[in-house]
């Protein structure tokens, strides 16, 4: 029996067996360390099945789900349409490692939808994607070093594992002379040395950087709006500014779209902030769950990739059953005119307007931000309720209150809203929620705010 979501009252006993179980034989019992100890107390819960916009943990507990596989499941779970099309392919076989007419279709289709896209080459994960686009803009330029923004995350590849986490501002030094901190052990001092790393959201200081090592430097990597510091987006003329500087000095312009592509429009955010980029990649919307990712962009910077030269390979690369879902997910954001994206537009707004009546009603200082249905609750530290936006990473670092949002998370988990207990992370929506689920999720956020307040 499932139980429905927001009655508060539920069993995890499952889920902690489970985890007895996975802490034998997993790392931190789960695959992922975000999964793991560091967000979820006192175990994470287990998952069993979803369908739609909900998600049904291993004691038969019914969750709302905003965090749909990190923001992969545009289109929920277990699609009808997407899992017919994965069964039937599944008859044709699962991999052939050779050309096929379904990685053509799906390149067609990115290329019609993405304005920088002329053309597409796949990989598996948004990680990999971004360590093709990485060897590529150094090889087609002939320069090793990259300008990657603090607080921006390109998956864990070592020249992009720097500066990511959220830490206090100071731990990254002055403004205009960034301290380079690298996320994790094992990182080389090469790649510090390659990686150049700057406030988000300041052109002045991209300008300076440029100016003095333009000649050095192969490109500049951005997310287009901050997914993996809650959601900040760009302050208006931000990325045309990156445009126009990278343009000016000779340097690419690398926008790593792996969150917001086929999420913030039909042509990702570079479509929503009208701005076209030399290269992008593409990893979660794309996939709509599985794994697919695609660097994607101007031909003649794409044609550094022919005959190896500069080398990207990958057994799965273009993986014939998954891309036969991309497919049609694709096709299924593009109908109707684009209806799916005015949907979420609408949800989204829905959301927006409760969210905001209830922290105007209780006493718990926090601000919403959203960049289209990607969006972030930040709870303000005490002292610091003055503040009304979070603009970059030192902000958020400065301001926010991870461990109240881990509380909140914790707390909504038993209203039957499961989220990301992660204040770095975010919430998403997807083409299948509807606005009685986004009534039930403001709902619940009131009762957890009564709660946090009292
Ligand atoms: N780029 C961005 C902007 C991301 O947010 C992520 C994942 N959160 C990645 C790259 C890496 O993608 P993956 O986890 O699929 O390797």
């Amino acid at each position: 029996m499932t139980q429905e979501p927001g009655t508060g009252s539920r069993g995890l006993e499952r889920s902690r067996e489970l985890y007895e179980r996975a802490a034998r034989v997993l790392v931190d019992g789960v695959s992922s360390p975000s999964r793991g100890p560091v967000n979820f107390q006192p175990h994470p819960i287990f998952m069993a099945h979803g369908e739609g916009a909900e998600i049904h943990d291993a004691d038969g507990n019914r969750y709302l789900d905003l965090m749909l596989g990190y923001g992969s499941l545009i289109h929920g779970h277990a699609h009808p349409e997407l899992v017919q099309t994965l069964q039937n392919a599944a008859q044709d076989g699962a991999l052939f490692a050779t050309a096929t007419e379904v990685e053509v279709e799906v390149a067609e289709r990115i290329t019609d939808m993405v304005a920088c896209a002329e053309q597409v080459s796949f990989a598996s994960t948004g990680t990999e994607a971004a360590m093709a686009a990485l060897r590529l803009v150094r090889g087609y330029t002939g320069r090793p070093k990259i300008v990657k923004f603090e607080g921006h995350y390109h998956g864990w590849a070592d020249a992009y594992s720097v500066s990511s986490n959220p830490v206090p501002s100071n731990v990254w030094g002055y403004r205009n002379d960034p301290i380079r901190v690298p996320d994790s052990s094992g990182i080389t001092s090469g790649a510090l040395q390659d990686t150049i790393v700057l406030p988000w959201n300041d052109p002045d200081r991209v300008e300076a950087i440029l100016r003095s090592q333009a000649g050095e430097i192969a490109a500049v990597v951005t997310e287009p709006a901050m997914a993996n510091m809650g959601v900040i987006p760009p302050e208006p003329g931000f990325l045309p500014a990156l445009r126009e500087l990278t343009e000016r000095y000779g340097v690419l312009l690398y926008i790593d779209e792996t969150v917001t592509g086929f999420r913030l429009a039909p042509g990702g955010a570079q479509e929503r902030f009208g701005v076209t980029a030399d290269i992008t990649s593409f990893g979660k919307g794309l996939g709509a769950g599985l794994p697919v990712s695609a660097l994607a962009g101007r031909k003649e910077i794409m044609a550094g990739l022919r005959e190896g030269r500069i080398l990207h390979y990958g057994t799965h690369n273009a993986n014939p059953l998954l891309l036969s879902v991309v497919r049609r997910s694709l096709d299924m954001l593009r109908q109707d005119d684009g209806a799916a994206f005015k949907h979420l537009d609408g949800l989204v707004e829905q959301l927006r307007n409760g969210v905001e009546q209830v922290i105007g009603k209780r006493d718990v200082p926090a601000l919403l931000q959203n960049a289209g249905a990607m969006l972030q609750l930040y709870f303000l530290r005490p002292g610091h309720e003055a503040v009304e936006k979070i603009r970059d990473a030192r902000d958020f670092g400065d301001h926010v209150d991870p461990a109240m949002f881990n509380r909140f998370a914790h707390l909504m988990f038993e209203q039957g809203v499961y989220l990301s207990p992660s204040a770095a992370l975010h919430s998403v929506l997807c083409t299948v929620s509807t606005p009685e689920q986004i009534d039930q999720v403001i709902a619940a956020v009131d009762a957890v705010f009564e709660r946090l307040s009292a």
